[in-house]
Protein backbone atom coordinates (compact mmCIF):
# COMPACT_ATOMS: atom_id res chain seq x y z
CA UNK A 1 0.00 0.00 0.00
CA UNK A 2 1.25 3.12 -0.87
CA UNK A 3 1.68 5.38 2.65
CA UNK A 4 1.97 9.23 2.44
CA UNK A 5 3.14 11.61 5.61
CA UNK A 6 3.23 15.88 5.84
CA UNK A 7 5.58 15.91 3.60
CA UNK A 8 4.03 14.39 0.76
CA UNK A 9 1.09 16.40 1.08
CA UNK A 10 0.30 20.37 -0.03
CA UNK A 11 -1.22 21.93 2.50
CA UNK A 12 -2.97 24.85 0.26
CA UNK A 13 -5.12 22.94 -1.71
CA UNK A 14 -7.69 22.72 1.21
CA UNK A 15 -6.76 25.90 3.01
CA UNK A 16 -8.05 27.59 -0.78
CA UNK A 17 -11.20 25.81 -0.53
CA UNK A 18 -14.42 26.66 1.74
CA UNK A 19 -15.57 23.84 3.45
CA UNK A 20 -18.80 22.72 4.72
CA UNK A 21 -18.95 19.58 7.00
CA UNK A 22 -22.30 18.03 7.54
CA UNK A 23 -22.96 17.00 10.51
CA UNK A 24 -21.90 17.49 13.84
CA UNK A 25 -21.52 14.54 15.42
CA UNK A 26 -17.98 11.89 16.46
CA UNK A 27 -16.31 12.97 12.84
CA UNK A 28 -17.90 16.12 12.04
CA UNK A 29 -16.62 18.20 15.31
CA UNK A 30 -13.48 16.32 15.01
CA UNK A 31 -12.56 17.15 11.22
CA UNK A 32 -14.16 20.89 11.64
CA UNK A 33 -11.97 22.05 14.59
CA UNK A 34 -8.84 19.98 13.04
CA UNK A 35 -9.29 21.75 9.67
CA UNK A 36 -9.57 25.02 11.54
CA UNK A 37 -6.48 24.53 13.35
CA UNK A 38 -4.65 23.69 10.73
CA UNK A 39 -5.39 27.01 8.95
CA UNK A 40 -8.55 26.56 6.90
CA UNK A 41 -10.43 29.89 7.29
CA UNK A 42 -13.74 28.66 5.49
CA UNK A 43 -15.17 26.18 7.83
CA UNK A 44 -18.96 26.05 7.91
CA UNK A 45 -20.99 23.57 9.51
CA UNK A 46 -24.60 21.92 7.77
CA UNK A 47 -27.15 20.72 9.71
CA UNK A 48 -31.12 20.00 9.54
CA UNK A 49 -33.95 22.39 10.73
CA UNK A 50 -33.82 21.60 14.60
CA UNK A 51 -30.17 20.08 14.99
CA UNK A 52 -29.66 19.35 18.48
CA UNK A 53 -25.91 19.52 17.25
CA UNK A 54 -26.23 23.21 16.06
CA UNK A 55 -26.26 24.86 19.44
CA UNK A 56 -22.24 23.27 20.13
CA UNK A 57 -21.35 24.20 16.35
CA UNK A 58 -22.18 28.32 16.81
CA UNK A 59 -20.09 27.66 20.42
CA UNK A 60 -17.38 26.36 18.58
CA UNK A 61 -17.23 29.48 16.59
CA UNK A 62 -18.65 28.09 13.18
CA UNK A 63 -21.35 29.65 10.95
CA UNK A 64 -24.55 27.15 10.50
CA UNK A 65 -26.34 26.39 7.25
CA UNK A 66 -28.65 24.39 5.89
CA UNK A 67 -27.39 21.66 3.81
CA UNK A 68 -28.44 22.92 0.28
CA UNK A 69 -27.42 26.10 1.39
CA UNK A 70 -24.19 24.86 2.00
CA UNK A 71 -23.95 22.78 -0.78
CA UNK A 72 -24.29 25.87 -2.94
CA UNK A 73 -21.71 27.77 -0.79
CA UNK A 74 -19.24 25.40 -0.81
CA UNK A 75 -15.90 24.07 -2.87
CA UNK A 76 -15.78 20.43 -0.87
CA UNK A 77 -18.83 19.08 1.09
CA UNK A 78 -17.85 15.88 3.61
CA UNK A 79 -20.28 14.47 4.74
CA UNK A 80 -20.47 13.24 8.20
CA UNK A 81 -23.90 12.28 8.94
CA UNK A 82 -25.01 8.73 10.13
CA UNK A 83 -24.25 6.50 7.02
CA UNK A 84 -28.70 5.60 6.79
CA UNK A 85 -29.24 9.17 6.35
CA UNK A 86 -26.61 10.09 3.41
CA UNK A 87 -28.49 9.33 0.57
CA UNK A 88 -31.63 11.03 1.62
CA UNK A 89 -29.42 14.31 2.07
CA UNK A 90 -27.62 13.65 -1.29
CA UNK A 91 -31.40 13.23 -3.40
CA UNK A 92 -32.99 15.99 -1.33
CA UNK A 93 -29.87 18.58 -0.28
CA UNK A 94 -26.83 18.43 -2.05
CA UNK A 95 -27.83 16.76 -5.62
CA UNK A 96 -28.21 20.13 -8.03
CA UNK A 97 -26.75 22.38 -5.31
CA UNK A 98 -23.27 21.65 -5.67
CA UNK A 99 -21.31 23.53 -8.62
CA UNK A 100 -19.58 21.55 -11.25
CA UNK A 101 -16.04 21.04 -10.49
CA UNK A 102 -16.73 20.65 -6.47
CA UNK A 103 -15.65 17.90 -4.32
CA UNK A 104 -17.73 15.57 -2.53
CA UNK A 105 -16.19 13.62 0.30
CA UNK A 106 -16.87 11.06 2.67
CA UNK A 107 -15.45 8.95 5.73
CA UNK A 108 -17.17 5.45 4.79
CA UNK A 109 -17.56 4.53 1.11
CA UNK A 110 -20.54 2.97 2.03
CA UNK A 111 -23.58 4.72 -0.12
CA UNK A 112 -21.38 5.34 -2.97
CA UNK A 113 -19.77 1.95 -3.70
CA UNK A 114 -22.90 0.37 -3.26
CA UNK A 115 -24.74 2.76 -5.29
CA UNK A 116 -27.40 4.58 -3.07
CA UNK A 117 -25.40 7.54 -3.93
CA UNK A 118 -24.55 8.30 -7.50
CA UNK A 119 -22.90 11.06 -8.06
CA UNK A 120 -22.55 13.29 -11.37
CA UNK A 121 -19.50 13.25 -13.32
CA UNK A 122 -18.95 16.83 -13.04
CA UNK A 123 -18.04 16.42 -8.96
CA UNK A 124 -14.56 14.69 -7.29
CA UNK A 125 -15.65 12.32 -5.03
CA UNK A 126 -13.41 11.20 -2.71
CA UNK A 127 -12.61 9.42 0.86
CA UNK A 128 -11.01 10.44 3.65
CA UNK A 129 -11.63 7.73 6.86
CA UNK A 130 -9.65 8.66 10.04
CA UNK A 131 -9.07 5.11 11.80
CA UNK A 132 -10.85 5.88 14.85
CA UNK A 133 -13.74 7.94 16.37
CA UNK A 134 -13.50 11.54 16.34
CA UNK A 135 -12.76 12.04 20.21
CA UNK A 136 -9.41 10.34 19.50
CA UNK A 137 -9.04 12.24 16.00
CA UNK A 138 -9.43 15.32 18.46
CA UNK A 139 -7.59 14.12 21.09
CA UNK A 140 -4.31 13.03 19.18
CA UNK A 141 -4.42 16.00 17.21
CA UNK A 142 -4.20 18.61 20.25
CA UNK A 143 -1.27 16.08 21.65
CA UNK A 144 0.42 17.21 18.44
CA UNK A 145 -0.21 13.37 16.55
CA UNK A 146 -2.62 12.24 14.47
CA UNK A 147 -4.47 9.06 13.80
CA UNK A 148 -3.90 7.10 10.55
CA UNK A 149 -5.88 8.01 7.66
CA UNK A 150 -7.48 6.35 4.38
CA UNK A 151 -8.08 8.47 1.42
CA UNK A 152 -9.38 6.96 -2.03
CA UNK A 153 -10.78 8.51 -5.24
CA UNK A 154 -13.79 7.37 -6.52
CA UNK A 155 -14.26 9.83 -9.76
CA UNK A 156 -12.40 12.89 -10.59
CA UNK A 157 -13.67 15.68 -12.91
CA UNK A 158 -12.76 17.29 -16.02
CA UNK A 159 -11.99 20.37 -14.38
CA UNK A 160 -8.69 20.55 -12.98
CA UNK A 161 -5.39 18.50 -13.64
CA UNK A 162 -4.93 14.70 -13.73
CA UNK A 163 -4.77 13.74 -9.88
CA UNK A 164 -6.50 16.87 -8.22
CA UNK A 165 -9.16 14.80 -6.73
CA UNK A 166 -5.92 12.57 -5.01
CA UNK A 167 -4.14 15.75 -4.00
CA UNK A 168 -7.24 17.33 -2.53
CA UNK A 169 -7.65 13.71 -0.42
CA UNK A 170 -4.41 13.80 1.08
CA UNK A 171 -4.01 18.16 1.81
CA UNK A 172 -7.80 17.23 3.84
CA UNK A 173 -6.30 14.21 5.56
CA UNK A 174 -2.74 15.93 6.12
CA UNK A 175 -4.91 19.22 8.03
CA UNK A 176 -6.89 16.54 9.74
CA UNK A 177 -3.36 15.36 11.53
CA UNK A 178 -3.27 11.77 9.30
CA UNK A 179 -0.42 13.02 7.69
CA UNK A 180 1.81 12.74 11.18
CA UNK A 181 1.50 9.13 10.67
CA UNK A 182 0.38 8.02 8.27
CA UNK A 183 -2.47 8.26 5.31
CA UNK A 184 -3.05 5.13 3.59
CA UNK A 185 -4.12 5.00 -0.25
CA UNK A 186 -7.12 2.75 -0.54
CA UNK A 187 -10.49 2.61 -3.08
CA UNK A 188 -14.00 2.98 -1.77
CA UNK A 189 -14.84 -0.46 -2.20
CA UNK A 190 -11.65 -2.02 -0.13
CA UNK A 191 -11.98 0.63 2.43
CA UNK A 192 -15.87 -0.09 2.62
CA UNK A 193 -15.81 -4.05 2.36
CA UNK A 194 -13.03 -4.53 4.79
CA UNK A 195 -14.40 -1.75 6.84
CA UNK A 196 -18.10 -3.98 7.37
CA UNK A 197 -16.35 -7.30 7.61
CA UNK A 198 -13.88 -6.31 10.00
CA UNK A 199 -17.08 -4.86 12.40
CA UNK A 200 -19.49 -7.94 11.49
CA UNK A 201 -16.57 -10.72 11.75
CA UNK A 202 -14.55 -9.44 14.14
CA UNK A 203 -15.25 -6.34 16.39
CA UNK A 204 -19.12 -5.93 17.01
CA UNK A 205 -19.99 -9.50 15.57
CA UNK A 206 -17.81 -11.87 16.76
CA UNK A 207 -16.37 -10.17 20.23
CA UNK A 208 -19.11 -9.20 22.08
CA UNK A 209 -20.65 -12.61 21.17
CA UNK A 210 -18.34 -14.41 22.53
CA UNK A 211 -17.89 -12.54 25.87
CA UNK A 212 -21.88 -13.27 26.17
CA UNK A 213 -21.57 -16.63 25.30
CA UNK A 214 -18.19 -17.24 27.49
CA UNK A 215 -20.34 -15.46 30.73
CA UNK A 216 -23.27 -17.71 29.91
CA UNK A 217 -21.47 -20.76 30.07
CA UNK A 218 -20.04 -19.72 33.51
CA UNK A 219 -23.11 -18.49 34.95
CA UNK A 220 -25.20 -21.62 33.92
CA UNK A 221 -22.58 -23.70 35.11
CA UNK A 222 -23.29 -22.08 38.25
CA UNK A 223 -20.09 -19.61 39.09
CA UNK A 224 -20.84 -16.23 40.53
CA UNK A 225 -22.11 -13.50 37.55
CA UNK A 226 -19.26 -11.45 39.14
CA UNK A 227 -16.48 -14.37 38.84
CA UNK A 228 -17.41 -14.35 34.48
CA UNK A 229 -18.00 -10.68 34.48
CA UNK A 230 -14.27 -10.13 35.24
CA UNK A 231 -13.34 -13.14 33.33
CA UNK A 232 -15.16 -13.20 30.22
CA UNK A 233 -15.52 -9.19 29.98
CA UNK A 234 -13.35 -7.27 32.14
CA UNK A 235 -10.32 -8.49 31.01
CA UNK A 236 -10.98 -8.24 27.44
CA UNK A 237 -9.25 -4.71 27.75
CA UNK A 238 -6.11 -6.06 28.86
CA UNK A 239 -5.96 -8.47 26.33
CA UNK A 240 -6.76 -5.79 23.34
CA UNK A 241 -4.18 -3.32 24.88
CA UNK A 242 -1.04 -6.11 24.57
CA UNK A 243 -2.57 -6.61 21.50
CA UNK A 244 -2.89 -3.05 20.16
CA UNK A 245 0.80 -2.21 21.49
CA UNK A 246 2.61 -5.37 20.26
CA UNK A 247 0.45 -7.84 18.19
CA UNK A 248 0.05 -11.28 18.73
CA UNK A 249 2.86 -12.64 19.17
CA UNK A 250 3.69 -9.76 21.94
CA UNK A 251 0.54 -10.23 23.58
CA UNK A 252 1.55 -14.18 23.63
CA UNK A 253 4.95 -13.26 25.20
CA UNK A 254 2.78 -11.15 27.96
CA UNK A 255 0.42 -13.80 29.28
CA UNK A 256 1.14 -16.50 31.50
CA UNK A 257 2.22 -19.96 29.92
CA UNK A 258 -0.85 -21.13 31.36
CA UNK A 259 -2.82 -18.77 29.85
CA UNK A 260 -0.93 -19.05 26.70
CA UNK A 261 -0.76 -23.21 26.36
CA UNK A 262 -4.89 -22.62 27.21
CA UNK A 263 -5.30 -20.72 24.31
CA UNK A 264 -3.36 -22.75 21.87
CA UNK A 265 -5.31 -26.06 23.04
CA UNK A 266 -9.06 -24.36 23.07
CA UNK A 267 -8.75 -21.38 19.95
CA UNK A 268 -8.98 -23.97 17.60
CA UNK A 269 -11.89 -25.62 18.86
CA UNK A 270 -13.82 -22.91 18.64
CA UNK A 271 -13.05 -20.85 15.67
CA UNK A 272 -12.84 -24.32 13.71
CA UNK A 273 -12.72 -25.11 9.73
CA UNK A 274 -17.07 -24.09 9.66
CA UNK A 275 -16.13 -20.90 11.82
CA UNK A 276 -13.99 -19.78 8.50
CA UNK A 277 -16.72 -20.83 5.79
CA UNK A 278 -19.04 -18.98 7.50
CA UNK A 279 -17.05 -16.01 7.37
CA UNK A 280 -16.09 -16.44 3.69
CA UNK A 281 -19.91 -16.27 3.43
CA UNK A 282 -20.27 -12.78 5.59
CA UNK A 283 -17.77 -11.56 3.27
CA UNK A 284 -19.75 -12.37 0.19
CA UNK A 285 -22.78 -11.35 1.38
CA UNK A 286 -20.91 -7.95 1.75
CA UNK A 287 -19.91 -7.68 -1.36
CA UNK A 288 -22.59 -8.74 -3.18
CA UNK A 289 -24.90 -5.79 -1.52
CA UNK A 290 -27.02 -8.41 0.11
CA UNK A 291 -25.86 -7.03 3.68
CA UNK A 292 -26.06 -3.06 2.65
CA UNK A 293 -29.58 -3.97 0.92
CA UNK A 294 -30.64 -5.62 4.25
CA UNK A 295 -29.64 -2.60 6.54
CA UNK A 296 -31.60 -0.09 4.38
CA UNK A 297 -34.88 -2.19 4.73
CA UNK A 298 -34.10 -2.35 8.65
CA UNK A 299 -33.80 1.81 8.04
CA UNK A 300 -36.89 2.18 5.80
CA UNK A 301 -38.91 0.01 8.70
CA UNK A 302 -38.06 2.34 11.53
CA UNK A 303 -34.83 -0.28 12.43
CA UNK A 304 -36.76 -2.69 14.64
CA UNK A 305 -33.98 -4.86 15.14
CA UNK A 306 -31.99 -2.88 16.02
CA UNK A 307 -34.46 -1.31 18.54
CA UNK A 308 -34.72 -5.40 19.99
CA UNK A 309 -31.71 -5.87 20.41
CA UNK A 310 -30.50 -2.52 22.16
CA UNK A 311 -33.70 -3.52 24.09
CA UNK A 312 -32.38 -7.11 25.09
CA UNK A 313 -28.74 -6.24 25.89
CA UNK A 314 -30.01 -4.06 28.57
CA UNK A 315 -32.12 -6.37 30.13
CA UNK A 316 -28.80 -9.26 29.83
CA UNK A 317 -27.56 -10.24 33.23
CA UNK A 318 -24.09 -9.42 32.15
CA UNK A 319 -25.29 -5.78 31.85
CA UNK A 320 -27.04 -5.91 35.52
CA UNK A 321 -23.89 -7.17 36.87
CA UNK A 322 -21.75 -5.11 34.78
CA UNK A 323 -22.81 -2.32 36.31
CA UNK A 324 -22.32 -3.05 39.84
CA UNK A 325 -18.71 -3.70 38.98
CA UNK A 326 -18.17 -0.90 37.15
CA UNK A 327 -19.69 1.28 39.45
CA UNK A 328 -17.39 -0.32 42.30
CA UNK A 329 -14.16 0.49 40.22
CA UNK A 330 -14.82 3.67 39.76
CA UNK A 331 -15.52 4.13 43.29
CA UNK A 332 -19.37 5.45 43.13
CA UNK A 333 -22.17 3.30 43.55
CA UNK A 334 -24.83 2.13 40.91
CA UNK A 335 -27.44 4.84 43.05
CA UNK A 336 -25.21 8.17 41.89
CA UNK A 337 -23.73 6.57 38.46
CA UNK A 338 -23.21 9.35 35.95
CA UNK A 339 -26.21 10.09 33.37
CA UNK A 340 -25.74 7.63 30.39
CA UNK A 341 -23.82 9.32 27.55
CA UNK A 342 -25.68 10.63 24.44
P1 LIG B 1 -22.81 10.71 14.39
O1 LIG B 1 -24.08 9.96 14.54
O2 LIG B 1 -21.90 10.85 15.56
O3 LIG B 1 -23.12 12.19 13.90
C1 LIG B 1 -24.02 12.47 12.87
C2 LIG B 1 -24.30 13.94 12.77
O4 LIG B 1 -25.11 14.16 11.60
C3 LIG B 1 -25.05 14.54 13.95
O5 LIG B 1 -24.50 15.81 14.24
C4 LIG B 1 -26.47 14.72 13.39
O6 LIG B 1 -27.14 15.82 13.98
C5 LIG B 1 -26.18 15.03 11.93
N1 LIG B 1 -27.28 14.79 11.02
C6 LIG B 1 -28.24 13.82 11.08
N2 LIG B 1 -29.11 13.98 10.07
C7 LIG B 1 -28.69 15.06 9.35
C8 LIG B 1 -29.19 15.74 8.21
N3 LIG B 1 -30.31 15.35 7.58
N4 LIG B 1 -28.51 16.81 7.76
C9 LIG B 1 -27.38 17.22 8.36
N5 LIG B 1 -26.87 16.64 9.47
C10 LIG B 1 -27.52 15.57 9.95
O7 LIG B 1 -22.06 10.05 13.13
P2 LIG B 1 -20.49 9.68 12.99
O8 LIG B 1 -20.18 8.49 13.85
O9 LIG B 1 -19.68 10.93 13.13
O10 LIG B 1 -20.43 9.15 11.48
C11 LIG B 1 -20.39 10.04 10.37
C12 LIG B 1 -19.67 9.35 9.21
O11 LIG B 1 -18.34 9.06 9.60
C13 LIG B 1 -20.29 8.01 8.80
O12 LIG B 1 -20.15 7.89 7.40
C14 LIG B 1 -19.41 7.00 9.50
O13 LIG B 1 -19.39 5.73 8.85
C15 LIG B 1 -18.07 7.70 9.38
N6 LIG B 1 -17.05 7.26 10.34
C16 LIG B 1 -17.34 7.17 11.67
C17 LIG B 1 -16.36 6.78 12.57
C18 LIG B 1 -16.65 6.68 14.05
O14 LIG B 1 -15.87 6.05 14.75
N7 LIG B 1 -17.72 7.28 14.58
C19 LIG B 1 -15.06 6.50 12.11
C20 LIG B 1 -14.77 6.64 10.75
C21 LIG B 1 -15.78 7.02 9.88
MG1 LIG C 1 -14.43 0.60 10.80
Amino acid sequence: MKIYRSEDCDADLVKAKRVAIVGYGSQGHAHALNLRDSGVRDVAVALREGSASRARAEAAGFPVMGNAEAAEWADLVMVLAPDEEQAAIWSHDLAGHMRPGSALAFAHGLNVHFGLIRPPAYLDVILIAPKGPGRALRRDYLRGSGLPCLVAVHQESAAGGNGHALALALSYADALGGGRVGILETSFREECETDLFGEQAVLCGGIPLLIRAGFETLVEAGYAPEMAYFECLHEVKLIVDLLHDGGLAAMGLAISNTAEFGGLVTGPRLVTEETRAEMRRVLADIQAGRFVKRFVLENQAGAPELAASRAAARAHPIEVVGETLRAMMRGTSVVDKPPPQS
